[in-house]
Parts: C-alpha cells; sequence; structure tokens
C-alpha cells in the first residue's frame, strides 16, 4: 500500500508518472530497450531530452533569450557555479532568509564579496525581512534570493527592485508550483527533487546574456553554463533517466492545465492546512501568516515529547516523513504538486484526531 509521503526532498511524484514509467521501464516505445540503457547519444534519447525542453519551456512559458539547461550537482553546485560565472566586478547581494540562503552567501565568499543585504536569522527565519533597496549595491552582478525556503516554510510575497543587476533565484522547492514571469529574473535554478522528478538533474534557466565566455578563465569546463548552453547539455552524459522523468512529469502537469491548475491545486491544499493549525489548541504555525510557503508547511505543539509522539503516530497511520528538519525539529508537512488534496485532508483530520486524545 502506497502512503501519503510529506518528504520535502527527494519527494512524492504523481502516481500516473510512475505508473507510465513502470510501463516503459522494460522497453521504451519500439526501442527494444529501456530510457536507462540508451546511448545519450541516440536517437532515441535525443527526442526525450528534446521533448523535456520544449515541455519546460511551453510550461514555464520561457522567453526566446533564455537557455533551458540540465545540470548536475544539484541546487548545491548551483552555489559555486553562479558565482564562478556570472562575478565580474566581484560583488554580489544576497537576502539571507534560512539555510540555503545561506550556503549561496557563504559559498560565493570563496570568490568574491558576498553582501548580506539583509536577513531574517534573528528570529529563527520565520518571516521574510523588510528590503532597503537604497542598500542594494547597483554595481552587484546579481542579487540572489532563495524564493521559497524549503526548511522553514516562507516564501517571498514579492521580489525585491533590483532595477539592472540581475536577479538569481534558487526555485528547488518552488518551480512548477505556479506561473513565475521568468524574465524578471537572470537566472532561476531548481534541483529536481522536490518538485519536477527523481534526484540526479539540476535545471537551470538562464538569460543568454549572462552566458560569459570563460574558456581562458580558470574555471572547470563542466563548471561553466556556456559549456552547457552551446551543447544542448548534452557535453557529457547528463543524467538521462532523471530527465526522462522530468519529461513524464511536465506531461501530467500540462495534462492538469497547466501551471494555473497547479496554483488553483496548491492553494486549496495550503489553506486546507492552514486553517486547521491556524484554528487548532495543539498544533500551530511556526510562519508569519504573509510570508507563508504553499509547498513546505512547518508546524509545532511547543512540547518535543508531542511532537514526537504525533510523528510516530502519524507514521504508523500512513502519513510519513512528517518530521521537521534536523536543523529546527517539530513537524513539517511538504504538500507538492504530486500530493492530492486528499492527503491532505486526511492529515489534517488525523490531527484533528490527535488533537483530541492529547
Ligand atoms: C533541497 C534544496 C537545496 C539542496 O539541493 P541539493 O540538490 O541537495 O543540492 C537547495 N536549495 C533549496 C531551496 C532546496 O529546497
Amino acid at each position: 500500500m502506497r502512503v501519503y509521503n510529506f518528504s520535502a526532498g527527494p519527494a512524492v511524484l504523481p502516481e500516473e508518472v510512475l505508473k507510465k514509467a513502470a510501463s516503459e521501464m522494460f522497453e521504451h516505445g519500439d526501442s527494444g530497450q529501456s530510457v536507462m540503457e540508451m546511448s545519450h547519444r541516440s536517437k532515441e534519447y535525443e527526442a526525450i531530452h528534446n521533448e523535456c525542453e520544449a515541455l519546460m519551456r511551453e510550461i514555464l512559458a520561457i522567453p526566446d533569450n533564455y537557455k533551458v539547461l540540465f545540470l548536475q550537482g544539484g541546487a548545491n553546485m548551483q552555489f559555486d557555479m553562479i558565482p564562478l560565472n556570472l562575478l565580474k566586478t566581484g560583488k554580489a547581494d544576497f537576502v539571507v532568509t534560512g539555510q540555503w540562503a545561506g550556503k549561496a552567501q557563504s559559498e560565493a565568499k570563496r570568490y568574491g564579496e558576498a553582501n548580506i543585504v539583509a536577513s531574517s536569522k534573528d528570529k529563527t527565519f520565520s518571516y521574510i525581512p523588510e528590503l532597503d533597496s537604497s542598500k542594494f549595491d547597483p554595481n552587484a552582478d546579481y542579487f540572489h534570493i532563495c524564493f521559497n525556503n524549503t526548511i522553514f516554510g516562507t516564501r517571498f510575497p514579492e521580489l525585491p527592485e533590483t532595477g539592472s543587476v540581475p536577479l538569481v533565484a534558487d526555485m528547488s522547492s518552488y518551480i512548477l508550483s505556479e506561473p513565475v514571469n521568468v524574465s524578471d529574473f537572470g537566472l532561476i535554478y531548481a534541483c529536481a527533487q522536490k518538485n519536477v522528478a527523481p534526484a540526479g538533474v539540476t535545471i537551470v534557466i538562464i538569460r543568454e546574456d549572462l552566458i560569459r565566455d570563460l574558456s581562458d578563465s580558470k574555471v572547470p569546463t563542466m563548471l561553466q553554463y556556456k559549456t552547457y548552453a552551446d551543447s544542448n547539455s548534452l557535453y557529457n552524459t547528463p543524467p538521462t533517466y532523471s530527465i526522462y522523468m522530468c519529461k513524464l512529469v511536465l506531461e501530467w502537469v500540462k495534462s492538469k492545465g497547466g501551471l494555473s491548475a497547479m496554483k488553483e491545486h496548491n492553494e486549496k491544499k495550503a489553506a486546507v492546512l492552514y486553517d486547521y493549525l491556524d484554528t487548532s489548541k495543539l498544533f500551530r504555525s511556526t510562519v508569519e501568516k504573509r510570508f507563508r510557503s504553499q509547498m513546505n508547511v512547518p508546524f509545532v505543539t511547543g512540547n518535543e515529547e508531542i511532537d514526537k509522539k504525533f510523528i510516530k503516530e502519524a507514521k504508523a497511520a500512513g502519513f510519513v516523513n512528517l518530521a521537521g528538519h534536523r536543523s529546527v525539529g517539530g513537524m513539517r508537512a511538504s504538500i507538492y504538486n504530486a500530493m492530492p488534496i486528499e492527503g491532505v485532508e486526511k492529515l489534517v483530520a488525523f490531527m484533528a484526531e490527535f488533537e483530541k486524545n492529547n
């Protein structure tokens, strides 16, 4: 029996996608082989690869002057690739809204000046700080935000006004959850294992003018965006199976009505959970209302023993991976696209029952 999986990542995938992958696992089309076994230079694989990119462009309405790259190394590798490729003056601005945003800043320090314009560390990252654009460096090479903070369950209510400084956003736990205006950003990146595919592939959407020729620099070939942009992300062997799964997930998103339908579905689910948390006498949300994420919902009882008991009993009842991140404790329900509304409704019913008994 399948459980309701509230993992932050690797996370739940749509059942239709898993079934389709299972049906094609042994033989993909009439190729006589699994996608896992295909040469990445074969016609069959190339069709999957190109279709994945075409669907990504269509669903996210990506303008023609942006490249879509399929990389490896997770979001963490982008914490290095971004400064290595984008720093020219050697300065970048960062808003530190959690652990990932902090890592992006601390890695960038290896390569230049990584200025923190605002942080919400004072209140355990439970809000998004007010931004004063007079503190932004107009000569910065980029301005980095983590749009949705997976661990702390916050998201930016609006984008910072960075003028001509390219906005760079970590969208690992946000991409495909609702429409975005890609042209507001210089670069968007996301590891796949939250809302897009199994682990393995990392998506980078980059404005073409930010792709520099670094062939005479010390930047390793494998860490230059241009290497991937010039080779259709086929410079070396890409994570072929993850890209195939990404294509299936994109087909699923499209069949459900695209990103506006995802937004509606995700808002409904999040409302079910937050409405309960706001009326519960046992559980409460840890995040200020206007900064709440639709994807990652942390909550606590205020008593560690009861938190532990809840996580244990929830698991036994088929609601798994509800423990909060190891750095914050408590609980967290990640409710990505593939989590059906029944999963959230049943979780809330279970929480109400637990509340009665505790
Ligand atoms: C999961 C996550 C990461 C880390 O991704 P890896 O693929 O493990 O490197 C970074 N940023 C955000 C926002 C995440 O949710």
